[in-house]
This record gives structure tokens, sequence and C-alpha cells, in this order.
């Protein structure tokens, strides 16, 4: 029987990279995934496949509607839906293979099959073929990630009623397609058709979408998205979607509580993700789920079974690749003796519409909460010179400061390049800077990050130069 010094069973970012950290500390480590491919969520039916549309739609879009006023004149031009599946499908295929190399180079060893306990330090494997076997391990890091949430009334049948695993593969653009849930999932893929030519109408329960981000963004991002014809349906709560055979109808209670129905070719339900521990063994180690079905865990991410770690979406928090790979790497680096650190503070949130959403830190609503004395300061990319160059107008920076002492407390903005932008903001926060400090920080021009420094003025008086 194998025995391993640490065994990681499941192989998204939280997976792969513990597994990769844990072979560079000089343990011997194996990993084990129910799937034939590695990389999980994030790579096969999540951030990778949902980006690679996201772009190919965005290209088509500016070709459509953008290129007109940059000079360049195209006719008939119409989308090859099939070849951006097939694209996607490359896109996948190559990342996943990449994490197959990295097994390989750091000498993993990787087991397909359900993995479950069968006691703390006995790990059962069942392959596709249903042949059993079974490893030893000193340690195990559970990165079983989680599976799309849907309430009583709105099943997905996987047809009609989809969820984002079937919206990265459909076989036609639909005509209409109805969102349930105005959170990053339902606006990413919402974008997606919505710029290909579907009629997107998103049917949200909460006032704004994008609830958790800082309201200026879920306003920003609502005008934004109605330029691309989405329509959106706020406090109206689902009661019913129904299968009708070539399309689907949905049953909401308006805010009057007074009943509306949709109807469209598809409703891609999108009201969060759960997490998965199915078929686990759990019971065998004496580990709980809790009522959100997370699996408890200390500081130091250790289960109840003081042997058993787990990361990822499986537990607490922002259900996001970055966190579960910083999980990773910590629960490693825990295991090999080290003293790691996470900063959940500041584990950026994004939304890749374009333009994209980004934010880190606290939100205007969370400081107003806390009763922190603060300043706001703000810039719209329009008055960039980069931003009037590229075309790309929409969205502005948000910076919130401690009043009295200056440190910057939160970072919002919705922009083009937003995604990779926010690093400014993160870095600064982690070192504690102020908004003084990223004023006197000199930032070429012409580029986006320029707002960033014009927000930061904005926040320390009234002194941004190009307003
Ligand atoms: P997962 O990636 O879910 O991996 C868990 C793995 O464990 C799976 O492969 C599963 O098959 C395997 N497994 C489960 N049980 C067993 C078992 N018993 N035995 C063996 N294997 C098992 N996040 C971002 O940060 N950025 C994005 O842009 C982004 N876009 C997204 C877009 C979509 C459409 C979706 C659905 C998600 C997106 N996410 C994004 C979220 C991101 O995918 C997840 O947060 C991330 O994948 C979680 O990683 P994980 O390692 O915890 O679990």
């Amino acid at each position: 029987m194998s025995k391993y010094d640490v065994t990681i069973i499941g192989s998204g970012p939280g997976g792969y990279v513990a597994a990769i950290r844990c072979a560079q500390l000089g343990l011997k480590t194996a990993i084990i995934e129910k799937y034939n491919t590695l990389g999980g969520t994030c790579l096969n039916v999540g951030c990778i496949p949902s980006k690679a549309l996201l772009d190919s739609s965005e290209h088509f879009h500016n070709a459509k509607d953008n290129f007109e006023e940059h000079g360049i004149l195209l006719k008939d031009l119409k989308p090859d839906f099939s070849k951006m599946i097939e694209r996607k499908n490359k896109v996948v295929d190559q990342t996943c293979k990449g994490i197959e190399f990295l097994m390989d180079k750091n000498k993993i060893d990787v087991h397909q099959g359900v993995g479950s306990f069968v006691d703390k330090n006995t790990i059962k494997i069942v392959d596709g073929e249903g042949k059993e076997t079974e490893i030893k391990s000193d340690k195990t890091i559970i990165a079983t990630g989680s599976k799309p949430n849907y309430f009583k009334g709105m099943e997905p049948d996987k047809k009609r009623i989809i969820t984002s695993t079937e919206a990265l593969s459909l076989k036609e653009i639909p005509k209409s397609m109805i969102v349930i849930g105005g959170g990053v999932i339902g606006l990413e893929l919402g974008s997606v058709y919505a710029r290909l030519g579907t009629k997107v109408e998103v049917v949200e329960f909460a006032d704004s979408i994008i609830p958790t981000m800082d309201q200026t963004m879920g306003k920003e991002l609502t005008r934004v998205l109605k330029k691309l014809k989405m329509k959106f349906n706020m406090k109206h709560k689902v009661q019913n979607v129904e299968n009708k055979g070539e399309g689907v109808v949905v049953t909401a209670l308006d805010k009057k509580d007074k009943e509306v129905t949709f109807e469209a070719d598809y409703c891609l339900v999108a009201v969060g993700r759960k997490p998965y521990t199915e078929g686990l063994g759990l019971e065998n180690v004496g580990i709980k789920t809790n009522d959100r079905g997370q699996i408890e865990v200390d500081d130091n991410l250790k289960t109840s079974a003081d042997n058993i770690f787990a990361i990822g979406d499986v537990i607490r928090g922002a259900m996001l690749a970055h966190k579960a790979e910083e999980e990773g790497t910590f629960v490693a680096e825990k295991i090999a003796g080290q003293i790691p650190h996470i900063n959940y503070n500041l584990i950026p949130g994004v939304v890749y519409t374009w333009p994209e959403v980004a934010s880190v830190g606290k939100t205007e609503q969370e400081v107003k909460e806390a009763g922190i004395e603060y300043s706001t300061g703000s810039f719209p990319m329009k008055a960039l010179g980069r931003s009037r160059a590229s075309g790309d107008i929409q969205g502005l920076v948000k910076i919130i400061t401690n009043k009295e002492t200056d440190e910057i407390l939160g970072f919002h903005m919705i922009g083009a390049r937003a995604a990779d932008l926010i690093m400014e903001g993160v870095v600064a926060m982690e070192y504690r800077a102020s908004a003084e400090d990223l004023v006197r920080m000199s930032h070429p021009h012409p580029t986006y990050s320029e707002a960033i420094r014009e927000a930061a003025m904005d926040a320390t008086g009234d002194r941004a130069i190009h307003v």
C-alpha cells in the first residue's frame, strides 16, 4: 500500500497549489481527483472557460459596435459560436494539461477516482471502472470545492434550465435567456450572451446587482450592462421555473408581491455555489459540516480531526480561486513547520464584465456601519487621455480612507483592466499606505492607472488635476 506524508483530495486551484507547495517543501505528496482532467471547477467549468468566452464575445461586440469609431469598417459580421466553443475547449485542455505537467515535474502521484476516508490515515480511491485501492497518509487536505446551488422550484434540468456549467457549452446562441441571480457568475455569463445578441433579462432578489460589493460599483455596472441591452428586475423572488420544451417560463413575485412571468429560450440559474463533500466519508473521521454545508476549520485551517485540513470553496469565506490558492500554500507551509500568513481582508474580488469591476478592502457601507470616520475620493475613467484614446471611457475609481490617519481602507474600481489594476490597491493596503502615499508616486502617462492617483488626490482634498 502506498504511503504519503500528505494527500490532497481534489485538484482545483486549492488542491493542486497545495500539492505543489507540499512537494516543493520535500513532502511525499499524492493528489486524488475524481474527474479525468485536473484543475477542478476553475480550470474546467469556471474561471478559465468563462474568461475565454468573455474575451471572444467582447472581441465580437467591439468589432460590431466599436470598430467603426476607430475607422475600421467591417461588413456582414457574425459570430461562429461553435468555433468560439471549440476555442474555449482548447484553452481549457491546454490549461488542464499544464497541471498534469506540473504534477509530473514535482513528482506528485496523481490518483484518478473518488477519494473517501476509511479512517483518519487511510483513504479509499474508487476509479471510473469501480476498481478500489487504498493509500495511507500522515496528513490529508480536503479541497473538494463546490457545485452550483439552486433553490426549491428552480431545479436545473441541464437542458433548458441550466447552470454555469451548461452555459459554457451551449450548442446555439439563445434568442433569449433569463438569468436568475445578479451576482458575479450570472452577470459574466449573461454579458457573454448579451454581446452575442441574446436578449438577456436578470431576475434578482436583492435591490442591486453585485450586492456584496460597494454600492457605487453596482450602480455603475447596471448602467454599463443596460447599454448591452440587458434588462434588470430587482426585488423579484423566483417561485418556479418550468421547462416548456421549446423554452422556459419563470414565475416570480415582484416587490409588491404580485405574480409576474418571464419567458425565454433558456433560464440560467446563478444563485451561488454550495460546498461539495458528498461521498467523502467525513463521518468515518468525525468531521461535521455546518448548516451551510461547509467544513468547519480553525485559524490554521485544521478540521476537528487533528491531521486533516480543509481549504477553498469547501470552507468559509469567498468562493474564489485565488483565495483557495492562498489557503493551499498556507496549509502546505503549516504542515512543513513554517509560519505562513493570509490577510483575508485583502483578497480582491473581480467581475470580468467589460469594463471589469474590481474591489479590495472595505466598502463604504461597511465603514459606515463600523462607525469609522472616513473620506472618499473618486475619479471618472472618461477624464483620462488613455481612456479617450482607446475608447474605454466607462467607469470610475473610488478610494475610501480613514479620515483621521488617511490610511486606505477600501479600493473599488470599474474600468478597463480593473482586474489587473486592483493590485495597486492590494499592495498599498498590505503595506498600510495612505492615500497621500499613492499621490506621491509617479504613475505613467497615459495609462488607466492615473485614475487611481487622481482618486487618491480627491480623497486627500479637492485636488484631482484632470476634472
Ligand atoms: P474546485 O475548483 O471546485 O475543485 C475541487 C475538485 O475536487 C474538483 O475537481 C472535484 O471533482 C474534486 N473532488 C470533489 N470531491 C472529490 C472526491 N471525493 N474525490 C476526488 N475528487 C473530488 N474564481 C475566481 O477567483 N476567478 C474567476 O474568474 C472565477 N470565475 C468563475 C466562473 C464560474 C462560471 C464558476 C462556476 C466559478 C468561478 N470562480 C472564479 C470560482 C472558482 O472556480 C472557485 O472558487 C475555485 O475553483 C475553488 O477552488 P477549490 O480548489 O476549492 O475547488
